[in-house]
C-alpha cells in the first residue's frame, strides 16, 4: 500500500493542529482518518504505517532535545501505552516501548519498531524509565539494554527481572517494594503492587510473552509519581480489576494524595469503572493509553485491535471539552501546565 495521504498530509495536517484545549473537535477529524489507514488488515506491516510512526517518533525525539520546559511538563506519546515526560528538571519515560515487535529478546526481527538511532537517542534523553510490567507492549528489550547500556535507571515488577535474570542487565533493574515511596533524583513515587488478572478461557497465550508458571497472574505496578514541580501522575498499567484499585485509590484519597494527570490504559475487566472512579475521586486530567495495540489483533484482522483514536475521542468527548482530557496519537505532544 502506498498511501501518499499516509506519507505527507496527514502528518502535516496533526502537527499544524497539535493537541490543545481548544481544538478538540478539528483534530478527531484528522485522528479519524489516521484510524481508517490502520484498521486496514494487517498495517503494523505496511511500510507506509512504519515510515509515518517512525516519522513522528523522530519528529519528537527532536522536540524533547530541543524543548526546555520552564513550568508544568511535556508529554509525548510513543507507542501505545508509552510515554516521555520532561519537567523543568529531569526527563523520564512510562511503559517505554516500541511496538508489535514480537521477540522480547531482540532475535526476531520484526520492523514495527525504533530505529536503533531512535533507541540511543531516546536512551540520551530519559533519565528514568518506570514499567508496569513485562507485557512487551508496556516493556522493550532492546529499548533496556540501550537505556542499560547508557547507565540509565530502569524501574521494573519483580516477575519482570526475574524474566531476565540471566542477562546481564538483570541486577541494575530496580524493583520497588510494595507502598514504598521511591525516590530517584527529582522524582518521588508511590508504588502499588497490583495483578492483571489473565483469563486463560479468552486470552491467547501466545500474543504474550510469559516464562513463568502461572502466566495469568501478571505483576503489574501502578505508579503515582510527583515530578520536581509537584504535579502527580497516575499510571497504572494494564490492572483491570476495577473493585481491586478503587480500594488503593481510596487509600490514596484518605492519604492526602492528588492526582494531576492519569497516563495508562482506559480498560476495567471487572468490578468498578477504574477511569469513573479516579474521576469521582481526583478529577485529573486524562491522557488515555493503550489503543492501537497491535498484537492484540490477531493476523489479517481489520479494526482497532484494542481501541481506536476515534474511539478514545468519544470515551473523553466530555471531558476534553471542560478542558480534561486529550487523545494523543505517536509523536506528538501536550505541554500541562496545571496552573492554567
Ligand atoms: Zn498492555
Amino acid at each position: 500500500m502506498v498511501n501518499i495521504i499516509l506519507k505527507q498530509p496527514l502528518s502535516a495536517a496533526l502537527l499544524k493542529t497539535p493537541p490543545s484545549l481548544k481544538n478538540f473537535k478539528k483534530r478527531r477529524e484528522i485522528l479519524k482518518t489516521l484510524d481508517e489507514f490502520l484498521k486496514i488488515p494487517n498495517s503494523e506491516k505496511d511500510e507506509d504505517v512504519i515510515g509515518y510512526y517512525r516519522k513522528m517518533i523522530d519528529h519528537a525525539l527532536d522536540r524533547i532535545e530541543r524543548e526546555e520546559v520552564k513550568i508544568g511538563l511535556t508529554i509525548w506519546k510513543l507507542y501505545s501505552s508509552g510515554f516521555i515526560i520532561k519537567t523543568p528538571k529531569t526527563t523520564f519515560a512510562l511503559d517505554l516501548c516500541e511496538g508489535p515487535n514480537k521477540d522480547i529478546y531482540g532475535k526476531e526481527n520484526v520492523p514495527f519498531s525504533f530505529t536503533l538511532q531512535q533507541r540511543e537517542k531516546i536512551a540520551k534523553l530519559v533519565d528514568y524509565s518506570f514499567h508496569t510490567h513485562h507485557h512487551y507492549d508496556h516493556i522493550s528489550y532492546q529499548m533496556v539494554k540501550e537505556l542499560w547500556g547508557q547507565k540509565k535507571k530502569i524501574i521494573v515488577t519483580q516477575q519482570n527481572k526475574d524474566c531476565w535474570k540471566k542477562e546481564p542487565f538483570a541486577e541494575d533493574l530496580t524493583v520497588p517494594n510494595d507502598k514504598a515511596l521511591f525516590k530517584r533524583g527529582d522524582l518521588k513515587a508511590r508504588v502499588y503492587h497490583g495483578w492483571q488478572h489473565m483469563n486463560p478461557e479468552t486470552d491467547d497465550e501466545t500474543r504474550f510473552y510469559h516464562f513463568l508458571s502461572e502466566p495469568f497472574e501478571v505483576q503489574c505496578n501502578a505508579y503515582l509519581i510527583t515530578t520536581d514541580n509537584n504535579i502527580s501522575i497516575l499510571v497504572k498499567g494494564d490492572i483491570f480489576d476495577g473493585d481491586e484499585f478503587s480500594l488503593y485509590l481510596k487509600e490514596l484519597k484518605k492519604s492526602g494524595a492528588k492526582i494531576d494527570l492519569y497516563l495508562s490504559s482506559t480498560c476495567t475487566a471487572r468490578g468498578k469503572d477504574i477511569i469513573k472512579e479516579t474521576e469521582r475521586l481526583f478529577d485529573p486530567f486524562f491522557i488515555p493509553a493503550h489503543e492501537w495495540e497491535f498484537t492484540h489483533r490477531k493476523p489479517d484482522e481489520e479494526g482497532a485491535a484494542t481501541q481506536s483514536y476515534s474511539e478514545l475521542c468519544s470515551m473523553f468527548g466530555k471531558s476534553a471539552l471542560r478542558g480534561k482530557a486529550t487523545v494523543l496519537s505517536w509523536g506528538e505532544r501536550l505541554h500541562y501546565n496545571p496552573k492554567i
